[in-house]
């Protein structure tokens, strides 16, 4: 096992965990992981604060996985029971044949859900191919629909290339879209309902997410706007009727009073862990068992210097069996875990 855990994952010997059968993915919780985050690179061409808080390009540690060998990991995870994958970052979109690998993923059997997250800079040059290549759907980060608010939290004057983005995305049929917005505080959390009418005019679903403490050098805890305050800055527009939760989702959905609902993404204030279903593949190649805590395990060596698809198979479960019962960080704490950047995991 030398070279597998490179940083420590909170379990102890491999042999004292209760472990998955050979072919699905259980943790010792009982939790099954059937969902593969899927980060193709860690660079991207916004440069939001709260996802790049040092200002600076994140860069692979190691060389990044080659597409081939980003299909090949996925392979292994479908064929342990996986069979949802989103394909992140960075930015997706600025990998240049990303719209290939997503052409070959959507022939694997086994995958039922093939989705990606995008800023929707680049949706509108891409969108067509990548219905075409076999995409179902794209979740599109969108924090304000000010210019100025936009330019202040991206870095960039980008705003209405990712509003086309958006229409060009429905127009293909990658729906349903959901828009990810992440709430802060005198940033843009009087925008709310603003965004909750562009969404419903475009068709979309809104997901407010609270602002995490990922990375160092932020000032989280001024902006961070919990759940409760989430709700009650949009209260006109919910339907008095209880939230929902779908399997393997981790919002909470309230319905709306004219249609549809909205979801609110509370990772701090109210923690998910028990719903959590997921893996992360980071761009250079290491399994995350969780996003806020460090443990990975290294797929590399099932890789190079030639493919061995069980060492890719052992090592998924490894990451299963690795996975904490909470992540490792909550509103209650002094001082949240700062964990590496969301940029540099994927998202
Ligand atoms: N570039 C793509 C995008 O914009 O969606 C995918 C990668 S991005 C890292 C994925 C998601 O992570 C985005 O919705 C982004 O807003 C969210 N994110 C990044 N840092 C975050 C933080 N500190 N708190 C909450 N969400 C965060």
């Amino acid at each position: 096992m030398t070279g597998v855990i490179l940083a420590s994952l909170p379990f102890g010997r491999l042999g004292g965990v209760q472990g998955p059968t050979s072919t699905s993915l259980r943790d010792r919780y009982g939790r099954v992981v059937t969902y593969l985050r899927v980060s193709v690179t860690d660079r991207c061409n916004l440069r939001c604060f709260y996802c790049l808080p040092r200002g600076g390009e994140p860069r692979c540690r190691l060389d990044p996985l080659s597409l081939s060998e980003i299909a090949e990991i996925v392979r292994g995870g479908v064929e342990l029971g996986i069979g949802k994958i989103r394909i992140t970052g960075g930015e997706p979109l600025v990998r240049p044949g990303v719209v290939g690998l997503i052409r070959d993923l959507y022939a694997l059997p086994g995958i039922t859900d093939l989705a990606l997250s995008t800023n929707g800079t680049l949706l509108t040059e891409h969108a067509a191919d990548l219905k075409a290549a076999g995409l179902m759907r794209v979740n599109v980060s969108l924090d304000s629909l000010q210019p100025a608010v936009f330019h202040a939290i991206s870095g960039r004057r980008d705003l209405d290339r990712v509003v086309a983005g958006i229409v060009a995305a429905r127009d293909v049929g990658l729906t349903p879209i959901k828009l990810n917005v992440v709430v802060m505080r005198g940033v843009n959390d009087g925008e709310l309902p603003a965004i909750l009418d562009f969404a419903s005019a475009h068709g979309a679903q809104v997901r407010f997410i609270e602002y995490m403490p990922l990375g160092l050098g932020q000032r989280w805890e001024a902006s961070y706007v919990p759940r409760n305050q989430i709700l009650e800055r949009i209260r006109p527009y919910l339907a008095d009727a209880a939230p929902r939760r779908r399997p393997g989702d981790t919002a909470a959905y309230y319905p709306l009073r004219t249609s549809g609902d909205v979801g609110v993404i509370s990772p701090v204030s109210c923690r998910f862990c028990d719903l959590c279903n997921r893996l992360r593949l980071t761009a250079d190649g290491y399994l995350r068992p969780c996003l806020t805590s460090e443990g990975q395990v290294d797929l590399r060596p099932a890789l190079r210097p030639h493919l061995r698809r069980e060492v890719i198979a052992d090592r998924f479960r490894i990451a299963t069996a690795g996975r904490p019962l909470h992540g490792a960080y909550d509103a209650s704490n002094d001082r949240p875990a700062a964990v590496r950047p969301m940029a540099a995991i994927g998202g």
